[in-house]
């Protein structure tokens, strides 16, 4: 074992390499350029696991199309509170990546954020009286005031022909559009973030290094161990603060930092897959992410989506995500991640989860038997002429749902994200991943707010933040955030 010395009272470590670490090392840079920052990645590149782009669906989450947003309350109010918060905090990330570009970080935003018009689709008389409200509700909102609904199965058509040839007509369809919608390439930000983020003076990103344990000190400090992979080779170094931005991974290091607030959390794994299109004719015929309802029993994020994506410049077709079970919390895991997360205190809340969710147990068992043709015939309630052979199996990222303490129920499945921190903000990590890499500057904004209160409070601070993200304050009206909705359009090169 080799130990590194550094003065660790003013040393930060970011545990993975994916879009909140590098996220939270940038801003961390920004508000403090003397910060001395260690990035630690197991894989032998950056991005490669949730925020690599054919590992998510890309969707820029604002509320525009994802149904679960806005619940139907028992009197029938359609509840949108939901679908606000989220649009807002897509804006504030939205507001960080102009700044970025507006500071030459990127010189060209659309190899990474594109306008894809986002599509709410139903079909039946219920769901379609419920979208028609849900319009109704939202359009009165200035985030959502473009917003367009039609029940009319010619504009359907102009707005989604794949849908809507060879439909039956005999039931009623509906869709609400907005044009304003994104494609995010998650995994291109997170590279040229990175690459910014390592030529600065105090950086240091070190591939294939896996952190294996964190041991709190008795003068505040963290004792991080860790694995060169190329070389086999172990070494330890002292931080004053760990962040664990380690996806899927986030859970077993967590529970290694022997925290108290840790106590009783366990993960859930749920794979996901895509059906993606290789008939180029087809791919160009779409041009939308199509959202549907999920169906009895399935997680909020295994909405069916038939989505046009912009994967390195190019247009592509995907249809999904179809859930699927592994063991492993990460894609490039190991199989022994679930039954080594098992811990005295959060057996019981596992359990509960295990006994209180039997539809989810159904509809994941129902998932994993899928054939190739069952995929197509769900593809083809949104594309009815999708053929068969024109659609390829791939797979996506490796989700971790967060298992919580449950009073009644033992134990509760959380769909969400969570960041856990020590009371004493010396150590966060994030758990869970929807609504995911959109939300990343807010998430990271929580944590900054969590672990350096007292500097977030500074004048200093709070300038740098107001230049950075004008938006950090989430109580600021509509109004504004609407004026700079317009201004970080235009900066990101996006419709407005
Ligand atoms: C199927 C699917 C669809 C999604 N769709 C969307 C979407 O449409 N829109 C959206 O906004 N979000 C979406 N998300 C969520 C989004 O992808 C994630 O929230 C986001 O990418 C998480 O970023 P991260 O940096 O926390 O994790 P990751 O990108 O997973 O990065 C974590 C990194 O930590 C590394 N690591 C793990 N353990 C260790 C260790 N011990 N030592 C060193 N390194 C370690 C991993 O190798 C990995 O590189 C989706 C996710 C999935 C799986």
């Amino acid at each position: 074992m080799q130990s590194i010395n550094t003065q660790p009272h003013q040393h930060i470590t970011l545990v993975g390499a994916g879009i909140m670490s590098a996220t939270l090392g940038i801003l961390l840079k920004e508000l403090n350029p003397n910060f001395s920052i260690t990035i630690y990645e197991r894989l032998p590149q950056v991005a490669a696991e949730s925020s690599d782009a054919w590992n998510n669906a890309g969707t820029g989450h604002s509320a525009f199309c994802e149904l679960n947003y806005t619940p139907e309350l028992p009197g029938g109010r359609v509840d949108i509170s939901k679908a606000i918060k989220i649009a807002t905090s897509f804006e504030l990330s939205k507001s960080f990546w102009a700044y970025l570009v507006s500071h030459q970080y990127f010189d060209h935003p659309e190899a990474f954020i594109n306008n894809i018009p986002h599509i709410s689709f139903v079909w039946g008389e219920e769901n379609t009286a419920y979208l028609k409200k849900r319009f109704e509700a939202m359009k009165q909102h200035p985030l959502f005031a473009e917003m367009q609904f039609s029940a009319d199965a010619g504009q359907l058509a102009g707005w989604m022909p794949l849908v809507m040839q060879g439909r039956d007509n005999s039931q009623p369809t509906a869709a609400t559009r907005m044009p304003i919608g994104t494609d995010v390439n998650f995994g291109n930000l997170t590279r040229v973030l990175f690459a910014h983020l390592n030529s600065l003076p105090g950086v240091e990103l070190l591939l294939s290094h896996e952190v294996r344990d964190l041991e709190k000190q008795d003068d505040g400090t963290w004792l991080v161990k860790y694995r060169d992979l190329v070389f086999d080779t172990d070494y330890e170094r002292f931080t004053g603060m760990v962040f664990i931005g380690a996806g899927g991974g986030a859970l077993p290091l967590l529970h290694k930092s022997d925290i108290t607030e840790a106590k009783g959390y366990g993960g859930f794994p749920i794979s996901g897959q895509w059906l993606v299109c290789n008939n180029e004719a087809v791919i160009q015929q779409h041009e939308a992410k199509v959202y549907g309802k999920a169906s009895v029993g399935a997680p909020p994020m295994s909405v069916p989506h038939l989505d046009t994506r912009i994967i390195d410049g190019k247009k592509a077709l995907l249809f999904g995500p179809f859930a699927g079970f592994s063991t492993k919390f990460l894609k490039n895991g190991s199989y022994f991640d679930l039954p080594a997360s098992i811990e005295f205190d959060n057996i019981l809340p596992m359990l509960g989860v295990g006994i209180h969710n039997i539809p989810l147990t159904r509809y994941l068992i129902q998932q994993v038997t899928l054939s190739h043709q069952d995929r197509v015939a769900a593809l083809r309630e949104y594309y009815p002429n999708a053929r068969a052979e024109e659609w390829q199996l791939a797979i996506a990222g490796q989700r971790v749902q967060v298992i919580k303490r449950d009073e009644e129920e033992w134990g509760k499945l959380e769909f969400g994200t969570e960041l856990v921190h020590s009371a004493d903000g010396t150590l966060a990590a994030l758990l869970g991943a929807s609504p995911g890499a959109s939300t990343a500057v807010s998430a990271m904004l929580d944590v900054l707010n969590s672990c350096f209160p007292r500097l977030m409070q500074s004048d200093e601070w709070k300038a740098k933040l107001e230049q950075m993200i004008p938006l950090y304050d989430e109580s600021i009206p509509v109004e504004t955030i609407i004026e700079h909705r317009r201004k970080n359009n235009a900066l990101l090169h996006l419709d407005d």
